[in-house]
């Protein structure tokens, strides 16, 4: 599977997804589809699928346009049937799809939106969590609730740690300067921080992020440390309750 990261208007991130042995090839969460167009015909591509994580804009913008050019399907989640824009194959919470000779797992992963899904290719073991999870941080709240968001992480947090993370948006450096004030004791978290700063001055991705990189250093997933709630001063919290006290931490940074 080789996959192809295309920035789309300012900092999202639509990705080309193409499997060499069927030849068949999709993209995820196209923003607009300009830039997804020209990148196909360049690689003289036809586009089979496009999936989407969620309903908001800057995911499904390009759909209807891409779908007019090349037929693809549209793959989205069942409850937000009706607002993906020309959805074709719907897919529910813990099935499994096909996309050319992969086999793709749905989770549903409620938070940021209701609808929200990521899509884990189990034997490449690659996993698309659109506005979820972000390397270093995690999407905003908007329709979901706090606890709905925490289990999401939790159901991402236990796929194979060697996974590797692709998200909606390029947004780890400001995720890590975050990090960096609440965590700062955190080696494996400054080693990648300085990893990051590195790559954004080439004006790099940083992303694929590996499950085990946003373990060590995503504050996010990391609700549960005795170091972090100390630094919090929530020692003998729940975590869902540190989680939360991030969150709005995250949201007034
Ligand atoms: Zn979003
Ligand atoms: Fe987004």
């Amino acid at each position: 599977m080789l996959i192809t990261p295309i920035p789309c208007l300012t900092d999202n991130y639509a990705y080309i997804i193409y499997d060499s042995s069927s030849k068949i090839t999709g993209v995820v969460d196209p923003s607009e589809a300009k830039p997804i167009i020209s990148f196909l015909k360049r690689e003289k591509l036809k586009l089979n699928y496009i999936l989407n994580t969620h309903h908001h804009f800057d995911h499904i913008g390009g759909n209807i346009e891409l779908k007019k050019i090349y037929n693809a399907k549209v793959v989205g989640f069942k409850g937000d049937k009706h607002r993906i824009p020309g959805i074709d194959i719907i897919v529910k919470d813990n099935e499994s799809w096909n996309f050319g000779n992969s086999t793709v797992k749905i989770f549903h992963i409620p938070g940021h939106t209701l609808g929200h899904i990521c899509f884990f290719f189990e034997k490449e073991k690659i996993v698309f969590t659109g506005d979820t999870l972000f390397s270093l941080g995690c999407g905003r709240i908007f329709e979901g609730d706090h606890k709905q968001m925490f289990d999401s992480l939790n159901k991402i947090k236990k796929l194979p740690k060697n996974t590797k993370i692709y998200c909606g948006h390029e947004y780890t450096y400001k995720n890590a300067e975050f990090c960096m004030k609440y965590d700062d004791n955190n080696i494996q978290l400054k080693k990648k921080f300085e990893k990051i700063k590195k790559l954004r001055v080439q004006n790099l991705s940083t992303i694929p992020s590996s499950l085990e990189e946003e373990l060590n250093s995503n504050i996010f997933l990391r609700c549960d440390k005795r170091e972090l709630k100390a630094k919090l001063n929530m020692k003998n919290q729940e975590d869902l309750e540190v989680f939360k006290k991030v969150r709005d931490l995250k949201d007034s940074f």
